[in-house]
Parts: structure tokens; C-alpha cells; sequence
């Protein structure tokens, strides 16, 4: 069995990429899962080359001090051009209708949109079919992508022969979204302008306390989990619950200041480890390259045979 994920550096790790994402990651024990940082994603929008440059790097340190096994990580690009190649086979397996109806790209796109934007799915199914992944550990945003990797291998393997593994989704039980602290009606996301909900992986416990302690909640007054009444109220228990093994029903807390400093407390423990990791990571450079050339000649290897394969069944090269 292999588990495949990424994450894309639109911006910097938060509380929700650690809770719903990295920190399960960091669990998987098949030699030979897959982990990494889709930096070609973040090419769909508007974006600075020399941050993107800067984030992957980062993001690939926090991937390290997650705990990741460092020969399970590789950052996307440096597959490009045999991601290039599937990608192209895929778009013409994948219909525009199909495409077109994806959550994200209704929600983001537009005529004036980039064209990867409407495409970039289908990049995605290319990650996740090159490396023959079976098990695709996702938050439920990206859950209509993994079927349509599902439908797009599937077609292939029915119209020219059987190459793709069909790959699953798997969601984590707790903490599968994490919501904007500012905003509860929004989960947290890299990309957001206002950074105020956004706690980030690497911000100082001083930052993290105060950002808690502005948690948008409500004038009921009662600390109880109502996910639908009480979203505010709900994340921050389903935080605090995800950050100690606990059930987020199961919590009491006599007032929602009692609530913010308990899970300012839990959250600045959770995170202690890795922003030193980081720290220590992006003062070493040879180090961090070793990791990823090394990830980078693991993975083209892998594909290297499944990739001729497809382009032979679909009749070029
Ligand atoms: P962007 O805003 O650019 O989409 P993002 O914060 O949504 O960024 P992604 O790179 O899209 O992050 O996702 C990385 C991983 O983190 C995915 O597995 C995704 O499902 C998960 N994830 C993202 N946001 C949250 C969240 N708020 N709660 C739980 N998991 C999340
Ligand atoms: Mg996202």
C-alpha cells in the first residue's frame, strides 16, 4: 500500500495543514508512502517566483520537523518533466465538463483565470498516478479531487490498458477542518489575506496566545459543542481536543477565557518541536538539499516505468 499527499506553498503552514495533515503524515509507517510539496499548485494564481523559491523550502523544513521520514519527502518540481508528460495524457482522458465542475475552480475561476487552475486537478491526479498511490490522506477540500484521479484511472485503464492503480481517500476522524479563528463560517487556509485566525506552524507562543485569545466565539455564554449554533466555540474545543487525544464532547471549561488559555497552552505545546526543527533545518542548507535530491531520485525512479508504460498504451513514444 502506498500513501500520497502534498502540500501546496501558497503561503505558510498553519495549525490546520499540522492537525488535519502533516501530523498523520508523519504517523504512516508503509516504506513506501509519499509525502511532498506541490510547488507547481501554487503556479495557478498570482505569485512572487522568489517566494514560492522560499516557502517550498520552508515547507519542506516543516515537513521534515513534522517527523516525516525524510526518504518519504520530495518537492513536486523536481518531477516536472515527467509530470509534464502524464499531465498531458490525463487532460485528454479528462473531459472539460469535468473539470470545469470542481468546487475550487467554480469558487477561484473565471474567464480571466489561468488555465491551471481549470487544469491543475488533473496535475494532481498525474502526482498521485505516477507513484501507483493506493491511499490518499486528504482534508474534505480536497476530496473531489482524489475521484477524479479515481475516474481519469480508471477510464485510462478501461480504454488502453491497465496501468493506474485506482487510488482512495482517507480522512482523518478529528480535526478534519480546521475553521479560520476570526472567521468560523471559513476554514483556515495558507492563503487567506488576513492572517489574524490564521495561526501558522512557526509563529512565537506570545503570537499564537494572542491570536487565541481574539477567537471569534459568541454572546450564549456556554462552553458546549455545537458545531452548527456554536462554530467558534465548536473549533476551538475540536483544537484543543485534536491537540491532547481527547473528544471534543467530552470537554468542560467554566468560561471561553478558561477555553483560550487552555488551548493556547495545548496548541504552543503541539508546536514547540517543530518550529525548532525548522530553525535548526534552515541553518544547515547542504543538509535540507541532501534531503531532497535524495526524495527527488526516489520518486522519478519509482515513476519512471509506469510513466513509459502509459505513453506506450496511449500510442506516443
Ligand atoms: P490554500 O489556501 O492555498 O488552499 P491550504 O491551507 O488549504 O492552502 P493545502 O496546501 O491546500 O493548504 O492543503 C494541505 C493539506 O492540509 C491538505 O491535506 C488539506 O486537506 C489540509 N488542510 C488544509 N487546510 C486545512 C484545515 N483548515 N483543516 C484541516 N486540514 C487542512
Ligand atoms: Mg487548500
Amino acid at each position: 500500500m502506498t500513501r500520497l499527499s502534498a502540500i501546496t506553498p501558497s503561503g505558510h503552514a498553519h495549525l490546520g495543514n499540522h492537525l488535519g495533515a502533516l501530523r498523520h503524515w508523519a504517523r504512516s509507517d508503509g516504506p513506501d508512502d509519499l509525502y511532498f510539496v506541490s510547488d507547481l499548485h501554487a503556479m495557478t494564481v498570482s505569485y512572487n517566483p522568489p517566494r514560492l523559491r522560499s516557502l517550498t523550502r520552508e515547507l519542506l523544513a516543516v515537513l521534515v520537523a513534522s517527523g516525516i521520514d525524510p526518504s518519504r519527502l520530495c518537492v513536486q518540481s523536481d518531477l516536472v518533466r515527467e509530470l509534464g508528460a502524464l499531465s498531458w495524457v490525463l487532460e485528454c482522458t479528462c473531459s472539460y465538463g469535468e473539470a470545469a465542475r470542481m468546487t475550487q475552480f467554480k469558487a477561484k475561476g473565471g474567464t480571466a483565470a489561468r488555465l491551471g487552475l481549470l487544469t491543475y486537478p488533473v496535475l494532481m491526479a498525474a502526482d498521485i498516478l505516477l507513484q501507483g498511490a493506493s491511499k490518499v490522506p486528504v482534508g474534505d477540500d480536497q476530496l473531489q479531487h482524489v475521484e477524479l484521479a479515481r475516474s481519469l484511472a480508471r477510464r485510462f485503464n478501461a480504454s488502453y490498458g491497465e496501468v493506474f492503480v485506482v487510488p482512495e481517500a482517507v480522512t482523518p476522524p478529528t480535526a478534519a477542518r480546521v475553521r479560520d479563528l476570526t472567521s468560523p463560517d471559513r476554514k483556515m487556509s495558507k492563503s487567506t489575506r488576513d492572517a489574524a485566525g490564521v495561526v501558522f506552524v512557526l509563529d512565537d507562543p506570545d503570537l499564537i496566545r494572542r491570536k487565541i485569545s481574539r477567537a471569534v466565539t459568541d454572546s450564549l455564554d456556554e462552553v458546549a459543542y455545537r458545531p452548527e449554533t456554536q462554530p467558534g466555540v465548536a473549533n476551538l474545543l475540536e483544537i484543543y481536543a485534536a491537540c491532547t487525544g481527547t473528544s471534543p464532547r467530552d470537554l468542560t471549561f467554566p468560561t471561553y477565557a478558561a477555553l483560550k488559555s487552555a488551548v493556547a497552552d495545548a496548541v504552543i505545546e503541539e508546536l514547540r518541536p517543530i518550529r525548532s526543527g525548522v530553525t535548526t533545518l534552515l541553518s544547515d542548507p547542504a543538509e535540507l538539499d541532501r534531503i531532497r535530491k535524495a526524495g527527488a531520485d526516489r520518486a522519478r525512479t519509482r515513476a519512471t516505468h509506469r510513466l513509459d508504460s502509459a505513453l506506450r498504451l496511449a500510442g506516443v513514444a
